[in-house]
């Protein structure tokens, strides 16, 4: 609408109309108070000036930037007015869980509610006395239609609780920050607590960029200043591998890093921030395990935050944002991660031939890569990231999660340029960040694979790693990649006896279906295709009460029995369930997991060929 008018304005060379159509309209000014802290509330008041006539909505979002499935941020929103500037009660209309609506009112009114959060991580709100920690699309209510309007925010109640303010939004002055629209808003987390800071500045092309660290933590000053120093490392590796940093809105970039022992772990990523949550007493001691979830953040405000796939551009806060790119935009993050604090000295060899076991078997011994593409299963995204439900899923029998699936598939590129092209991965990377990340230009899986072409200078290639890893299921060959860098792709436990896992390892066994291990038997929480205790017939919820002639009442047990036997061995399994009592037999295979060992570790001659090649790709690229 305001195009039209704008045209016809030049048309007939009207500086009057053109005044009058250009009549700039106030921010939406949103205040937030926390009058009730101490039980996790706040109380939220919107303005809304230069409102149209009519009906207007307001919606509480359903989805949060950079978080991939649905989640009901209506629920903790309640007691819901509407009222005139001068407190005249409006009516309000609540059309469906989480869109309100005021059906009349004058051009400036507002709306009132109050939000319960008593959540800490990437996607929702925290309240409590020591802070607020306030994820935007789990705090605040939007105004329907008036999307590209400015917001403003007054953050109350700092000085009662001794709170500062950490975020991207634009500081305004005095407890006033702003944003330029309601997207910008969405991502843009909030930290209100005392807090501490260290901040450094990094030379970018000439020109300064800011980076702060705001930990909320019970670690002292001394601590946050040397853990900077760390933060201050890998900032400059990941700089390496794009040869700049971002530039960033308001010239910095902010980590948020809330510490605490109730924390759900997390980390979500943002176009000036990122918004960091561990579930640790403090970082002092922690330092080297918590720089992980730094580098791959960080790594995000290139890929994923500037280099952007259509999919998620612009980001729908209504529904989930599915993906078919996420193997890239998480996996290809997911493997730099970690490489990235190999290069900065922060990992040793031990630690990164572990990490790079796991891509192994993720990719080569998972049903879920073994039967779908790494593009299915980033769509899948929209259940498994953080999505809540009650009733059990297969996941384990076909899943696997972009972030290790994409991670892997960086490694063969990466291993692949180097020895087919003299080339590495960060030459792609940057290829990527100038043709679409730099100039913002969200890119389809299409125009990776031209970057690809590009800096191969062949299409054929490209087109062939597209078409069997990406769209197809084919896999590299590990082993034969690996052994370039001296590293050897084995079996992890060859001629032992295996019977498959029945439980996840961690704490995912959320099956409704499974018991914890009782005084009978042994519940059954996962059965994975292909192994041989899926078979026998053996599923979730099944309670194995012998094993061999043996009683078996926990995992051990069951675990020391198998241990005896040998491959190819049958062992008769009793077990119960709905249907009643039952026998199986079982047939143990040797377990295919993988591990990786460098070749001097083997009894493996580890030639100066081999020693340069893997020091190339591990070493720093930060020229000192
Ligand atoms: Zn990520």
């Amino acid at each position: 609408m305001k195009k039209i008018y704008l045209l016809i304005a030049a048309l007939l060379g009207s500086s009057a109309l053109f005044a009058q159509v250009d009549k700039p309209q106030k921010a939406i000014y949103y205040s937030i108070s926390f009058p009730n802290a101490v039980h996790h509330e706040a109380e939220v008041v919107i303005t809304i000036p230069n409102a149209p006539s009519g009906a207007i909505r307001l919606r509480m979002s359903r989805s949060s930037a950079g978080r991939y499935a649905t989640h009901e941020f209506g629920k903790n929103v309640y007691n819901v007015k509407a009222m005139e500037v001068d407190g005249t009660p409006l009516q309000v209309k609540q059309l469906e869980g989480d869109l309100y609506e005021v059906p009349d009112h004058s051009e400036t009114f507002k709306v009132s509610y109050t939000l319960f959060g008593n959540w800490t991580d990437g996607t929702y709100t925290g309240i409590d006395p020591s802070h607020a920690h306030l994820n935007m699309p789990a705090t605040f209510m939007w105004v329907v239609g008036e999307n590209k309007r400015a917001l403003k925010f007054e953050f109350n109640d700092l000085d009662k609780y001794g709170w500062k303010v950490a975020t991207q939004l634009k500081h305004e002055g005095d407890n006033i920050y702003s944003a330029p629209g309601m997207q910008y808003m969405m991502d843009s987390p909030t930290e209100l607590s005392a807090y501490k800071m260290a901040s450094w500045q990094v030379n970018n092309n000439g020109k300064n960029e800011k980076i702060n660290m705001a930990i909320h933590s019970d670690d002292d000053q001394a601590t946050i200043d040397a853990f900077a120093k760390q933060v201050e490392r890998m900032v400059l590796e990941e700089k390496a591998v794009f040869g700049e940093l971002p530039t960033y809105d308001y010239g910095e970039y902010t980590f948020l890093d809330d510490v605490y022992p109730t924390n759900s772990g997390d980390g979500m990523e943002h176009r000036n921030s990122t918004c960091i949550v561990h579930p640790i007493a403090k970082i002092g001691g922690n330092e080297l395990r918590v720089l992980g979830t730094y580098s791959h953040e960080y790594f995000h405000s290139w890929n994923v935050k500037r280099i952007r796939p259509k999919s998620l551009e612009p980001f729908n806060f209504e529904h989930a944002n599915m993906s078919s790119e996420l193997w890239f935009a998480e996996g290809f993050t997911q493997y730099y991660g970690e490489l990235l604090l190999e290069r900065a000295g922060f990992r040793t060899l031990d630690d990164y031939t572990h990490t790079l076991a796991g891509l192994a078997n993720q990719i080569l011994n998972t049903p879920g890569a073994a039967k779908y593409p790494a593009t299915q299963m980033s769509r899948y995204s929209v259940f498994a990231d953080a999505g809540v439900s009650i009733d059990p899923n297969n996941q384990a029998n076909m899943f696997t999660s972009y972030y290790t699936y994409g991670g892997a598939i960086a490694l063969a590129l990466d291993l692949r340029l180097r020895s087919e092209f003299n080339l590495t991965l960060d030459d792609f990377m940057r290829t990527v960040w100038l043709d679409r990340g730099k100039v913002m230009k969200p890119y389809v899986i299409a125009d990776l694979q031209a970057d690809l072409a590009k800096v191969t200078n062949n299409p054929k290639f490209a087109a062939d790693f597209f078409n069997k890893y990406i769209y197809g299921i084919e896999k590299n060959n590990y082993e034969e990649l690996l052994s370039k860098a001296g590293l050897l792709l084995r079996k992890a436990q060859p001629g032992k006896a295996w019977a498959g896992p029945l439980a996840y390892g961690g704490n995912r066994g959320r099956s409704g279906q499974a018991r914890a291990n009782g005084e009978e038997g042994l519940a059954v929480q996962v059965s994975i295709i292909g192994t041989p205790i899926y078979k026998a017939g053996l599923d979730v919820g099944d309670i194995i009460l012998k094993t061999d002639g043996k009683d078996v009442k926990d995992a051990q047990s069951f675990t020391d029995i198998v241990a005896a036997k040998n491959i190819g061995d049958k062992i008769v399994v009793n077990y119960r369930n709905r249907t009643g009592d039952h026998e199986t037999t079982v047939v143990l295979e040797e377990n295919p997991a993988f591990e990786v060992v460098p070749f001097e570790k083997a009894g493996k001659e580890l030639t100066k060929e081999r020693s340069e090649f893997r020091n190339k790709w591990l070493s720093t690229k930060v020229k000192q």
